[in-house]
């Protein structure tokens, strides 16, 4: 653990302001920061104020007021910014304490190319082409429908 860092985690000093932010808006559970790494101008992360690994680990509370938070900002990206539209995802390998990129995107721009690629790509292996057999497709709605 770094000294002064909670956990080691940029997130949660930012959150107890013992890092700076460029803090867009915030309600009790939530957080909006641009990020400092932006794919366009104007791009955002949403955050726990609670460090939380996953999305998918948050609380009701918390899952309502970060799509609240992340709606309420992207309202404000296309007001401000105009762009085409705004670009949702959580991935959270990287820093382990959940976030939301909300990534006002243009026809052609950096991420969306990378978005029209990943899709062609989704469409081409023999491997994930075998995931869209209808048997397949069954089993899988099948596992997740009964777990
Ligand atoms: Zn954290």
């Amino acid at each position: 653990m770094v000294e002064g860092t909670k956990n080691g985690c940029i997130f949660c000093d930012i959150i107890e302001e013992k890092a700076p932010c460029g803090k867009i808006y915030e309600d009790e559970l939530s957080l909006a920061i641009l990020d400092i790494n932006p794919f366009s101008k104007g791009h955002c992360l949403v955050i726990p104020k609670r460090h939380v690994p996953w999305w998918h680990e948050l609380s009701e509370e918390e899952n309502a007021s970060l799509f609240r938070v992340a709606k309420i900002v992207a309202e404000k990206m296309m007001n401000a910014l105009n762009p085409d539209f705004v670009c949702m995802y959580a991935r959270g390998r990287r820093i382990p304490h959940t976030h939301i990129f909300l990534v006002p995107t243009y026809s052609g721009d950096v991420l969306d190319r990378f978005f029209n690629a990943m899709e062609l790509f989704q469409e081409s292996p023999p491997k994930l082409a075998a995931l869209r057999e209808k048997n397949s497709m069954e089993d899988v709605a099948e596992l997740l429908r009964k777990t």
